[in-house]
């Protein structure tokens, strides 16, 4: 049985190894040859949007995937009269504009933090006016990882962020001074059963995701995390791996994205859950039973950006996970992970603390 993957990434790779123990197989799409995935699975190369290979992926896959946001609503829609597509293409296009996700959490009843759309350099102004400072200006669409978007802490800087992003359509929202941030992952089948994973706690460096620890002990923020998810997964009558993003303030969320998808905060599930998450997209896409998302201990994952360390460093530490995407080395570039698992939360802080500590030091460096 062969499922197709439009994205070739790391994730696509990861929802490849997933599915190989359990007989699948795959095709990719991307406009890449060189992409992590095609180093494992067979790739049909060329735009997203090209009809004649969409076509093909769909002839030849029991169903339809993607490993990244931005790939055309559009031109999927045009494939799914003929083919089984998960996620559902609204939770897609929601997911690609933010100002669509915000008003879903706002209509949901999921706390978000208040936004304007912003069209104009006298938009941003008047959004200023009533929204205050600090405050963030993101494109509505095509950013991840913390691109596309600007902060601004005085009204000097109202111009500044206009010039930066103007061209594409905008979104002025509050700044949020948070504790720290959570995510929550869950999967929902086509047969309706649903699986949530235990609550993550994560940390940005230059809006990239730098490390993640879980499970994550904070009880009633993970009761609302799971109950905004279901929300969520109930609305779009979601197929696949869902994930919502949060804030958190004074024990109260608020939610600042979603992605339908695995996600890089739910890496840890590979060897740290009885099912990891790639496994659990796959068997949800297919109507299988899920797996399930209990943690074996508490992990901690940390990226591997920009640079990759020197790998027998890394691995002389004997019971940590390596994962190497295969990519070419670039300043803020995602080239792979590792996680370690300890019996204690504590345990996991600790070593998890000191694991950073190196990874960002010359000491383990290449
Ligand atoms: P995003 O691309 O929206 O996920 O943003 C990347 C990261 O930038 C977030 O994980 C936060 O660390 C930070 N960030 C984004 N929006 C805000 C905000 N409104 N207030 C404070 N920090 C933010």
């Amino acid at each position: 049985m062969t499922i197709g993957i439009v994205g070739a990434g790391q994730l696509g790779r990861m929802l490849a190894l997933a599915g190989y123990p359990l007989g699948f197989d795959f095709l990719f799409l991307d406009r890449d040859r060189d992409t992590p995935a095609a180093r494992l699975a067979p790739i049909l190369t060329g735009a997203f949007t090209d009809s004649a290979l969409l076509d093909e992926l769909a002839a030849r896959s029991e169903v339809v995937t993607f490993d990244w946001e931005n790939v055309s609503v559009e031109a999927l829609a045009r494939i799914e009269r003929g083919t089984r597509i998960a996620p559902p293409l609204a939770a897609l296009q929601t997911a690609q504009d933010r100002l669509l996700e915000k008003q879903l959490f706002a209509q949901l009843r999921i706390p978000t933090n208040r936004n304007t759309p912003v069209d104009s350099l006298p938009e941003l102004t008047a959004a200023v006016q009533s929204l205050g400072l600090p405050g963030v200006l993101k494109a509505r669409r095509l950013g991840y990882d913390g691109k596309g978007q600007v902060v601004l802490r005085t009204a000097a800087d109202i111009e500044t962020a206009w010039a930066q992003l103007q061209g594409s359509a905008l979104l002025y929202e509050e700044f949020v001074p948070f504790d720290y941030e959570v995510s929550i992952i869950g999967a929902r089948s086509s047969t309706g059963e649903t699986a949530i994973y235990p609550l993550n706690r994560n940390l940005h460096r230059d809006g990239i995701l730098r490390m993640t620890r879980a499970p994550w002990h904070a009880p009633s923020v993970e009761a609302a995390a799971r109950r905004h998810l279901r929300r969520l997964l109930a609305h779009f009558n979601y197929v696949g791996v869902l994930t919502v993003e949060f804030f958190v303030r004074r024990g109260k969320l608020c939610a600042n994205e979603m992605a339908p998808r695995v996600h890089n905060s739910g890496h840890w599930t590979i060897e740290g859950a009885v099912t990891s998450q790639f496994e659990n997209h796959l068997r949800a896409i297919l109507g299988l039973p899920l797996g399930d998302t209990t943690a074996l201990g508490h992990s901690a994952m940390v990226n591997l950006i920009g640079e990759m360390p020197d790998k027998a460093v890394l691995l002389a530490d004997k019971s940590l996970f390596l994962h190497d995407y295969g990519k070419v080395a670039r300043p803020g570039r995602k080239l792979g992970h590792c996680t370690v698992m300890e019996s204690t939360a504590r345990r996991r802080d600790l070593r998890a603390a000191s694991l950073l500590k190196r990874i960002d030091s010359r000491k383990i460096r290449g």
